[in-house]
């Protein structure tokens, strides 16, 4: 990998936190417990817990993947980017493209 490709994948990398950073702080207060003073029927109650429980998710795997981009931005740094942390090969760039944070190839996914 050169230096513009790179620097490229730092943009692409920091782009992606922003993102993330900006769909977390959106779905924080629906993620907040659904308070037992609200006057919801019953079945609307279980149905925002419901809804509560997929905003938790997406949120869990937000987190995973911010957690995954930092880890690419410091590999990025110690310029142990684009290889396999488990066998050491390339990556590829295509997979690169697609998911910049991943630190493993193909065949170790
Ligand atoms: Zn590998």
């Amino acid at each position: 990998m050169n230096d513009k490709q790179a620097k490229l994948c730092q943009e692409k990398l920091a782009e992606a936190l922003q993102e993330i950073e900006k769909s977390l702080s959106k779905s924080e207060a629906a993620a907040e417990a659904v308070s037992p003073d609200k006057s919801l029927g019953r079945l609307s109650r279980v149905e925002a817990m419901q809804d509560q429980q997929l905003i938790l998710e997406v949120r869990r795997r937000h987190k995973k993947r911010k957690l995954e981009i930092i880890n690419a931005m410091s590999r990025l740094e110690q310029d142990k980017f684009g290889k396999c942390s488990f066998c050491g090969a390339d990556i590829s760039e295509e997979r690169l493209d697609v998911f910049p944070e991943v630190e493993t190839c193909i065949r170790c996914a």
